[in-house]
């Protein structure tokens, strides 16, 4: 129905500082997504033309739904209402033939009579044919809409797209043609400054955040981590500090007085979270 392709509310709102380790991310999608659609005459008079769609690649939890929103949210922040719809692939497709590609193209009618406009579909790769001859010619005739819809777009930028896959190969290569999603952004996993940041924004909000040298020598320990598991890091740990303080929440149902700041989350909380 109709209701399903109102614009997302961003309850909570992001700011570009929220993400760690991706400064030079951020400045290059606001060069192509934010800048076009905020100072559009710019661009115009100096026939800058901005890429349509952009694909964010990347392994999971690694920011790319963050900067998609973060995006979102800055341009609301400057003055300028941006509408933000969020999709994911597999979700575009449906039961029946044809409904797919109607909310497609209700989607794209929505975004630009609302313009300017973001449209983002998480794991685009879910468009992505499951290989029975069947399900492949909904595929095609699902990319073929996408695609129309795309070309259908008006070069001034004032809708964009922005695309996210963990399987960059998994993407029809139609879509990833000049005009359409040309701009790809590979994630990579954050690395040690990049770890420590992000462990920071994750426990900056604390009341008691730890001290520098722990949340470096935190980072140096949790190779391989991506954003996500940093965050469900801190998380895990302040539990854990929780539960030693106050041990009785666990084994009654009574609501206890707590004192927030009598909380310390310490090393040893977090080295038994990443066990
Ligand atoms: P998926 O492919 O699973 O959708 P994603 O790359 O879109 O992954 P996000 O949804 O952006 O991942 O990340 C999940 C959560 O992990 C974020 O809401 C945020 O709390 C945290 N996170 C991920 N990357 C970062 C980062 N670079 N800085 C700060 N927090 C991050």
């Amino acid at each position: 129905g109709g209701a399903d392709i109102q614009p997302l509310q961003v309850d909570e709102s992001v700011s570009f500082d929220d993400i760690g380790g991706l400064s030079g991310y951020i400045d290059a999608l606001k060069e192509m997504v934010f800048f076009p659609l905020l100072y559009p005459d710019f661009f115009a008079s100096y026939h800058i033309t901005p890429p349509r769609g952009v694909l964010l690649c990347g392994p999971p939890g690694t920011g790319k739904t963050l900067i998609a929103r973060a995006l979102a949210c800055a341009a609301s922040k400057a003055g300028q209402k941006v509408s933000f719809y969020m999709r994911k692939g597999a979700d575009v497709l449906s039961k029946w033939v044809g409904e797919a590609e109607r909310q497609l193209k209700m989607l794209f009618e929505e975004a630009q009579r609302n313009q300017p406009s973001i449209i983002f579909f998480d794991e685009i790769d879910g468009l992505a044919p499951v290989r029975s001859s069947k399900q492949e010619q909904i595929h095609n005739s699902i990319v073929s809409t996408l695609l129309a819809l795309m070309d259908g777009l008006d070069s001034r930028g004032q809708v964009v797209l922005i695309g996210a896959t963990n399987r960059i190969d998994a993407i029809d290569g139609a879509l990833r043609r000049p005009g359409r999603f040309d701009r790809e952004f590979t994630f990579p996993l954050p690395g040690f400054d990049a770890r420590a940041e992000i462990l920071d924004i994750h426990t900056r909000k604390w009341k008691r955040p730890p001290l520098k040298e722990l949340k470096l020598e935190l980072a140096a320990s949790c190779v391989g981590y991506c954003g996500a598991d940093l965050k469900a890091l801190c998380t895990e740990a302040a539990i854990r500090a929780f539960r030693e303080k106050y041990p009785q929440v666990y084994t009654s149902d009574d609501k206890f007085l707590i004192d927030v700041e009598s909380v310390e989350v310490d090393k040893k909380h977090f080295m038994e979270a990443m066990s």
